[in-house]
């Protein structure tokens, strides 16, 4: 898919153009339809349709881009050289103007028969329908290619050397330029909420490792906030800091710290359970959202996490900076884990309460869990007491 302000501008400027000569096309043909001409119609009426196949053909050279399918190049001179020679012959050798027309109309049934394959929707969301849309109209057009063809087909010679006079065709023009501005607004449409969508993810994810940033970590936590609440069942939060990260960055480098927590994010995120939501909280520091996750198994997920991330060195064998002898580092984090079993289903307190039990952990010697489970299984508050290794803390 193609992204970007740039290319999305050059390839507005691309349809524009394919517009343009279709509408150039239409021109042409409208011409010919008055008194005005100087020679034969029919030489009007071929420019006119290579015109109108060009245009068609680039614009839908620039669907194919937009889907990021594979453009063929010269797959518009095909179409135009096709058209030419076809009209060059028929109209020198003087071959029947059923042959003529049918040769036109089966080129210009190829490209919406193509353009119609090049939007077919993928997925069931909103754009994906779009894309449907956009496939059917376009299919619509062929469909009425193909019943005029077949009209032209059976139609007797007498009819067919009126042919420029059947009343149908003024319907047509109006029925198929109503069709391309609705599927080029359509694309409009499915760009526009395409960059939304772009604008969003940017505003709500972490650059660096691709987790929540802060702010779509609050809206996540909000969401699953409301909907615990709702129904009742508890929601689980762990912060998770890695230990002496400032001597990761002191000793090898920024570069080498940025490696570390991505690799920390991507290891952690593959340790969560479906539903499980996590985004960058601070610096070194990340916040697990739990739905349906009580202290006990809040402290289940958050040892699994401490245990993958200690015996997971990060590799830094391909950071261009590194001398050969340091292939990778160990981590280790120290988690601070919550409920609202214990405090409620107020954001700010689990936060605060998280973040309350992480300073407990750092201060215990780090590489550990503190949580409020001991709250919840003697009733009474640990505050001040040292805080057990989390193993302990869990039986
Ligand atoms: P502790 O065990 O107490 O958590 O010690 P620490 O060194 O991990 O914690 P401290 O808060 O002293 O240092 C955090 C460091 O994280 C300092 C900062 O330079 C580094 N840091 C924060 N964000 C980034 C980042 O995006 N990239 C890199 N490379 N370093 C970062
Ligand atoms: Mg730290
Ligand atoms: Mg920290």
């Amino acid at each position: 898919m193609i992204s970007g302000a740039y290319q999305q501008r050059r390839l507005i400027m691309g349809w524009v153009r394919g517009l343009l000569i279709f509408a150039c096309g239409l021109a042409v043909y409208f011409f010919s339809q008055t008194s005005l001409i100087i020679g034969p119609q029919s030489i009007y009426i071929a420019a006119a349709v290579t015109l109108v196949a060009q245009g068609l053909s680039q614009l839908v050279n620039g669907i194919r881009m937009f889907r990021g399918y594979r453009v063929y190049r010269y797959w518009t001179l095909l179409v135009i050289t096709t058209l030419l020679a076809c009209n060059a012959v028929m109209l020198n050798m003087h071959i029947s103007n059923r042959w003529l027309l049918l040769s036109n109309l089966a080129v210009l049934l190829w490209i919406f028969a193509y353009g119609s394959r090049s939007l077919v929707g993928h997925g069931k969301d909103f754009v994906a329908n779009i894309f449907w849309l956009c496939c059917s109209l376009f299919a619509m057009v062929g469909l009425i290619l193909a019943i005029v063809a077949v009209k032209v087909g059976l139609a007797d010679q007498a009819s067919l050397d009126g042919f420029g006079d059947w009343s149908i065709h003024a319907y047509l023009v109006s029925f198929f330029m109503l069709i391309i501005t609705a599927v080029v607004s359509l694309l409009l449409l499915i760009m526009h909420v395409k960059a939304q969508a772009g604008l969003q993810a940017i505003a709500t994810l972490d650059g660096l490792t691709g987790v929540l940033n802060r702010r779509g970590l609050q809206e996540a936590a909000s969401r699953m906030q409301a909907v615990s609440q709702r129904i009742q069942l508890p929601m689980g939060m762990l912060i998770v800091d890695l230990d002496y990260f400032k001597k990761v960055n002191d000793v090898y480098g920024h570069l080498v710290g940025d490696v570390v927590l991505k690799s920390c994010a991507e290891t952690i995120r593959a340790a969560l359970r479906g539903g499980d939501v996590i985004g960058r909280y601070g610096g070194e520091e990340f916040c697990i959202l739990m739905p349906n996750t009580g202290e006990q198994e809040a402290m289940v997920l958050a040892e699994r996490i401490r245990r993958i991330i200690e015996v997971t060195p990060v590799s830094i064998a391909g950071v261009e900076s590194m001398s050969r002898e340091t292939q990778a580092i160990k981590c280790t984090v120290s988690v601070g884990a919550v409920s609202s079993e214990t405090m409620g289903y107020v954001i700010d307190a689990l936060f605060a309460a998280a973040d309350q039990n992480l300073y407990r952990a750092k201060q215990n010697g780090r590489n550990r869990i503190v949580s409020n489970i001991e709250q919840l299984l003697d009733k009474s508050p640990v505050k001040g007491k040292p805080a057990k290794r989390h193993a302990s803390v869990i039986a």
